[in-house]
């Protein structure tokens, strides 16, 4: 397989050599690499013919449904922009979207046009709609999620499965370039208002090529969309690098244990990549065997903390052995991953698992407050430069100039490598707590609960404490059936972790809140913490 630069052009590469391999199976529905090529071609001439022109932007807030990739691809095709965009989002977090972005084309399903999104939409620069149900391909009746219904078709939208089979010549001129912006992605806002990073097609491209050559899957890969492809880790990781490896995607239209363990069966995947929360909850199904993962490759985890103790746990429970990988939406998913036959060490004195080595082309630096780089095992901020990080934020010069001096992302997150190059994420900058003078790193002590046999999910966050300025405070759920008292997470943590680090409180909740793509949401537990809940 030769490199090539963008998505288009890894679909034609496909088309060419593979053309009834299929691409897409969903639940019951297959689709081919041909019929993909053939069906967003359709979607490309029909957004061309409405007025859209190189460069625009199209928003498409789908599901991992075949739908979404035709979508994509057509826009790619039209030489548009995509803003892939949350499906779960509120009509405020939307209308951020649609006006910062400066969205002319909207993709959506009919049941969120109908809902909420034509208001939505209606103060905006929005003037082409398309929807569709993104279940109405294939269904399968016994699964609860889609429980849904056709709707009659919007009159102020056009249906974009029939717009997809109508056969609609894709524009010739306007295939794009690998310095061409191919997505504008909203960071998924664990700290703060969403910033779009301008994803070009040569950097999905190099991270996709990355992971063909660097994943040992078998000819004709079948990867399992765990990741919601909305966000850059199920784009880049699923989407992107199964097309560039000519191999079959299954998606199954969001994350449900059942649902996926189900696709595990069925689809036997070689490759999977998740947040570790959700092997967590895969993990925990009642229904789950080893053999659901006999045909695993590779399974990779990242885009939050993975606890040392899950991967252990992991293996000894159903076998494969999850590989780490750090990234961030700004150096479009990964910059940094476990290489295969390689396990990444643990460091001894603080028990952080090491998140891979950079990649070939890619320079990590470990720098302090003044910018100077750190000797190896010293912490300092992680500053990354390499083929796969973004130019900048659209429309943002003061934040680009910020966050990327010199073409340089610096990741606000703190680290430290090794004397062999491995890295190791200690934690977010800001998402330290400062207990009377004492830093504490909440990843250090939530690495520990997961140790306790009890414990399914846990985080730690920083709460106001008149004598110390911040104390330490752990929420935790409980694995299926487990009844624990909190003090006795407390005490746990106290045999193990200096005085100034063990939570002072801990408060045990059904679940903790996450995003969309699976990372736990400490800001709203500190928010939670203030507001006395
Ligand atoms: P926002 O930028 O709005 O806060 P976000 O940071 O969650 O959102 P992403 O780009 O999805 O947006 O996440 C990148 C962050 O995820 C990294 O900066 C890092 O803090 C964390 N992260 C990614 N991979 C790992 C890993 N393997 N171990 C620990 N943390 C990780």
């Amino acid at each position: 397989i030769s490199p090539v630069d963008s998505p288009v052009h890894a679909l034609r590469r496909a088309v060419a050599e593979a053309p009834d391999t299929t691409f897409l199976a969903y639940f019951d529905g297959r689709l081919t690499y041909r019929e993909v090529d053939e069906l967003s071609d359709s979607v490309a001439g029909h957004l061309a013919a409405r007025g859209l022109e190189r460069g625009d932007r199209v928003a498409v807030l789908l599901q991992n449904s075949p739908l979404f990739v035709l979508a994509v691809l057509g826009a790619w095709k039209a030489g548009a922009t995509v803003l892939p965009v949350n499906p779960m989002y509120k009509s405020g977090e939307v209308t951020h979207v649609l006006r910062d972005g400066e969205v002319t084309a909207l993709i959506c399903s009919d049941r969120a046009w109908e809902s909420y999104l034509r208001e939505t939409a209606a103060d905006s620069p929005v003037r082409v709609v398309l929807t569709g149900c993104e279940l109405d391909l294939q269904t399968r009746g016994d699964v609860r999620v889609l429980n849904f219904e056709r709707l009659p078709q919007a009159p102020d939208a056009d249906d974009l499965l029939t717009v997809a089979r109508a056969g609609h010549k894709a524009p010739e001129d306007r295939d794009p370039g690998p310095s061409d912006v191919a997505l504008i992605s909203y960071t998924s806002g664990t700290s703060g208002a969403p910033k779009g990073a301008t994803n070009t097609h040569g950097n999905i491209m190099y991270n996709a090529e990355r992971q063909r050559t660097g994943l040992a899957l078998p000819e004709a890969p079948v990867y399992f969309a765990m990741a919601p492809l909305f966000h850059i880790t199920g784009m880049v990781c699923q989407f992107a690098a199964c097309l560039n490896s000519v191999g079959t995607l299954v998606l199954a239209y969001r994350f449900e244990s059942g649902v996926v363990l189900d696709a595990f069966a069925e689809h036997r995947p070689h490759y999977t990549v998740g947040p570790s929360t959700a092997f967590m909850a895969l993990a925990a199904h009642p229904s789950v065997t080893p053999d659901h993962f006999s045909s695993f490759v590779n399974i990779s985890s990242g885009g939050a903390p993975v606890p040392p103790a899950l991967v252990e746990k992991f293996r000894a429970g159903f076998g494969p052995y999850i590989r780490n990988g750090y990234g961030l939406t700004e150096c479009t998913a990964p910059c940094a991953s476990v290489p295969p036959g390689r396990e990444a060490p643990v460091d001894p004195v603080s028990g952080t698992l090491a998140v891979g080595l950079p990649g070939p082309d890619t320079v990590v630096r470990i720098v302090d407050d003044q910018g100077a780089e750190v000797p190896f095992g010293e912490q300092g901020e992680i500053l990354v430069r390499g083929p796969q990080v973004v130019p900048g934020y659209w429309r943002r010069p003061e934040a680009t100039a910020e966050t990327f001096p010199d073409g340089e992302l610096r990741t606000g997150d703190i680290g430290f490598m090794d004397a062999d190059g491995w890295l190791y994420v200690v934690d977010r900058k800001k998402d330290m707590i400062n207990a009377s003078g004492f830093k504490v790193w909440p990843r250090e002590v939530e690495d520990v609960l997961y140790t306790h046999p009890a414990v399914r999910e846990a985080a730690v966050v920083g709460v106001p404490d008149g004598y110390r300025g911040e104390t330490v405070k752990a929420y935790v759920s409980l694995r299926p059936g487990a009844e624990e008292d909190p003090d006795a997470f407390a005490a746990y943590c106290k045999e193990r972790l200096a005085a100034y680090k063990y939570p002072r409180q801990v408060e045990i909740l059904p679940d903790l809140p996450k995003t969309a793509s699976g990372k736990i949401l400490r800001r709203e537990l500190r928010h939670r913490s203030q507001d006395g809940q």
